[in-house]
């Protein structure tokens, strides 16, 4: 359990953001204009259906459109890169997200290159990502932009601190150490040839990890009084990892029983939170805020594209 005043709600944030984005979508219906989210699924990943069913679902919530488009996966990269032509061109369209992975042999980079920079909502075209290294974003990747709005909304200074990353990936870790680069964190990256790791984190005034292994993060890796920003996402299905991950916690092992599985993060929250300053849980720490950033830059898509002030 993490004690209520280290307690980094992602969840909280996020509500705040969906209903900031639900006045824009309010005020772009003023002016004849609902934006649209696009989202392309390839094959039946049952991880990405979920994803792909909440993201339209939010899309709803906050009165936008939203279009889903299943393809089979046997579809091959010429028609995936006809159907984004056509999505590119309809004007109609405010946002198009191709949700990653796509089944093998698909280039997901040619994929991503094909979509028109001004309707990235993931921020993953070359152009979107060269913006924000230049430090003029336009359309940042969610789950980076989100922990920015969480540090930022809960009062947690940036400038002149130490920032770690564990992860290089292109989705978070890289996008993440230049958004907090650019808010003059002094910021270092680290991957999976990184040597002494705990070394290295136990520098980090802000400690983020986006390293998908499983509560890596122990109280090695944490000098006192960190933020710890937890971004893995995994499902526990072992009983006996659970019991060893989450000891003596009832709340836990009822969501076990319940659901058969539990998630848990790169970090291992029991053991790190009492050394933590502050800390996000998982889940409600940095899932909700990633959603609440997809709908805000295709709010921010349909403003830029149809003129509207933002
Ligand atoms: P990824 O593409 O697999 O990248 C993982 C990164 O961690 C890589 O840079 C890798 O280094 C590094 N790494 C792996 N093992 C390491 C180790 N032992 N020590 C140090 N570094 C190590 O993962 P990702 O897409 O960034 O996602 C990371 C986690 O966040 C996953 O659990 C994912 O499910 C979760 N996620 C959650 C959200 C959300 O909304 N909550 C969004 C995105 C991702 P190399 O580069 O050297 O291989």
């Amino acid at each position: 359990m993490i004690e209520k005043q280290k307690l980094l709600s992602g969840t909280k944030v996020a509500a705040a953001i969906r209903s900031e984005v639900a006045d824009r979508v309010s005020a772009l219906a003023d002016q004849g204009v609902t934006p649209r989210l696009d989202v392309v699924l390839v094959g039946d990943d049952p991880a990405s259906q979920v994803y792909v069913r909440s993201k339209a679902k939010t899309s709803a919530e906050l009165g936008m459109r939203s279009e889903t488009h299943l393809l089979p996966a046997s579809t091959n990269q010429t028609e995936i890169e006809a159907l984004i032509d056509g999505l590119n061109a309809d004007d109609e369209v405010d946002g198009i997200l191709v949700q990653l992975p796509l089944p093998s042999p698909i280039s997901s980079a040619a994929i991503l290159d094909r979509i028109d920079p001004a309707k990235d909502v993931d921020g993953f075209h070359p152009v979107n990502v060269g913006r924000l290294q230049q430090g003029r974003p336009q359309l940042v990747p969610c789950t980076p932009a989100g922990i920015m709005e969480l540090l930022d909304r809960e009062g947690i200074e940036v400038k002149g601190r130490r920032a770690v990353i564990v992860g290089r990936s292109d989705i978070v870790g890289k996008p993440m150490a230049m958004l907090l680069l650019h808010a003059h964190a002094t910021v270092t990256l680290c991957h999976s040839r990184t040597v002494d790791l705990a070394s290295v984190t136990r520098e980090a005034e802000i400690l983020i990890a986006a390293v998908g292994q499983r509560a890596l993060i122990g109280t090695d890796h944490v000098s006192e009084g960190a933020v710890v920003v937890d971004v893995g996402m995994h499902r526990v299905t072992d009983r006996d990892v659970v019991e060893q991950l989450y000891p003596g916690n009832e709340k836990k092992m009822a969501a076990f029983e319940k659901n058969g599985a539990v998630l848990c993060g790169d970090v291992d929250t029991t053991r790190v939170a009492p050394i933590a300053g502050r800390i996000t849980p998982v889940p409600g720490g940095v899932g909700p805020l990633t959603i609440a950033m997809l709908m805000s830059n295709t709010a921010r898509a349909a403003e830029q594209r149809r003129g509207s002030p933002q």
